[in-house]
C-alpha cells in the first residue's frame, strides 16, 4: 500500500488509481496542504498506529465506498482481512429461505420483527470476529451518523431491537417493516419504512450465541 500524508493536518490518503481518505483531521485537502508519499511502515510511524490498526482503518475506508469493479481496491481489502485474521470467516452462502418475506402480520408487529431479526441472524449469518463486527459498525456510522449499539446475548439484543422497533412503529409516518439479510455486509437488518424515508436496525453475529446490534441514536 502507498499513502500520501499531509504532516501538518494529519491527513492520510490511500493511493490507488483513485485516492481514499483514511484519516482526516480537516475533512480533506486544503489549499495549504503539502503531501509526501509514504510506504505502509512510514505511514504507521507518522501517525503512531500499528500495522494492524492501519489495516483496519483502510478496510473500513474502502468498505465504506463502492469498490465493486475496482480490482486494486478489492485486493487491498483482501490483504487487510488476511492481516487482521478475518479471512477465516466462513463464506457461508445465506440460505434462500432466510430471505423470504414474513407474514403480513409480522410486518407491522415490533415484537415479532425483533424476534425474527435475531432468529434470522442466528440461523443465516456466519459468526464473525468481534473486531470485524465493530469495523462494520464504523462503516455504518459513516452512512447513518451516530449509533446506539448493544453487544450481548440473543435475548438482550432482541429486547433492545424490540424497544427501538416499538418506538418506530408508533411514529405517525410509519408504514411497514422489512427484513433483509445481506451476504455482502454479513448482517441482518430490519428497515422501518417511514413516510419520506427509512431507518434501520442492523445485527451482526459476533459469536456463537452473541449478537451486535446498531441503530441510529435517538430513535
Ligand atoms: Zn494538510
Amino acid at each position: 500500500m502507498i499513502f500520501e500524508f499531509c504532516r501538518e493536518h494529519k491527513d492520510l490518503w490511500l493511493c490507488t488509481q483513485r485516492f481514499h481518505l483514511v484519516l482526516h483531521s480537516t475533512g480533506g485537502t486544503r489549499p495549504d496542504c503539502s503531501y509526501e508519499r509514504l510506504t505502509e511502515a512510514e505511514a504507521c510511524g507518522a501517525i503512531g498506529w500499528s500495522q494492524t490498526e492501519l489495516a483496519r482503518k483502510v478496510w473500513v475506508t474502502l468498505r465504506s465506498v463502492n469498490i465493486k469493479g475496482l480490482p486494486e481496491e478489492l485486493e487491498i481489502v483482501r490483504a487487510c482481512e488476511a492481516r487482521l485474521g478475518w479471512q477465516s470467516t466462513p463464506q457461508v452462502a445465506i440460505p434462500e429461505d432466510a430471505k423470504t418475506p414474513l407474514s403480513r402480520r409480522s410486518l407491522s408487529d415490533p415484537a415479532a420483527m425483533a424476534a425474527e431479526l435475531c432468529r434470522k441472524a442466528c440461523s443465516a449469518l456466519p459468526a464473525i470476529p468481534p473486531d470485524k463486527a465493530q469495523a462494520y459498525v464504523e462503516i455504518l456510522e459513516r452512512a447513518w451518523g451516530s449509533l446506539d449499539t448493544v453487544d450481548g446475548s440473543v435475548s438482550q439484543v432482541e429486547e433492545f431491537a424490540r424497544g427501538i422497533l416499538g418506538r418506530l412503529a408508533r411514529q405517525p409516518g410509519f408504514v411497514v417493516f422489512m427484513l433483509d439479510v445481506s451476504d455482502d455486509d454479513e448482517c441482518a437488518q430490519v428497515s422501518a419504512i417511514l413516510q419520506g424515508g427509512f431507518t434501520g436496525v442492523r445485527v451482526w453475529r459476533n459469536g456463537r450465541e452473541r449478537l451486535l446490534c446498531a441503530a441510529p441514536t435517538g430513535v
